[in-house]
């Protein structure tokens, strides 16, 4: 059976950009198989850390989640990796709290820590 190309959203807050961009090395070989996007600093750490292809939309703060969320809301996001920060207040918590919601109303699949993103990546529907 052909595998399907999916186009993943990688956005990690300050606190966790560290563990994405763990995750986006230790997955590279599937990851690379894929259409991966992301919020701006996000995207640069794991194109820089991991030598993945990421497009990067605005940073988080600046409009970043929006853009993505905008982007699930039309059917182009198939997968969002999402590790945000429960320890830490962000600026721009509307959008988060956004992004979480349009991606359950779109049903699109959101990894919200590294066992759920480890699931979806070795899911048979991905
Ligand atoms: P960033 O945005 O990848 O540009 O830092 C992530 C966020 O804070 O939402």
């Amino acid at each position: 059976m052909e595998k399907k190309i999916h186009t993943v959203a990688l956005i990690a807050h300050d606190n966790k950009k560290s563990e994405i961009v763990e995750w986006a090395k230790l997955n590279k070989e599937v990851l690379k198989n894929h259409r991966l996007c992301g919020t701006g600093t996000t995207a640069r750490l794991v194109r820089e850390a991991a030598g993945l292809n990421v497009e990067g939309f605005l940073s988080g703060p600046l409009g970043g989640d929006q853009q993505i969320g905008a982007h699930v809301a039309e059917g182009k996001i198939d997968v969002v990796v999402f590790f945000w920060d429960p320890l830490s207040s962000q600026p721009h918590d509307p959008d988060v709290k956004a992004l979480l919601r349009i991606a359950v109303v779109y049903d699109v699949p959101i990894a919200t820590n590294k066992a759920t993103a480890d699931y979806i990546l070795k899911s048979s529907l991905f």
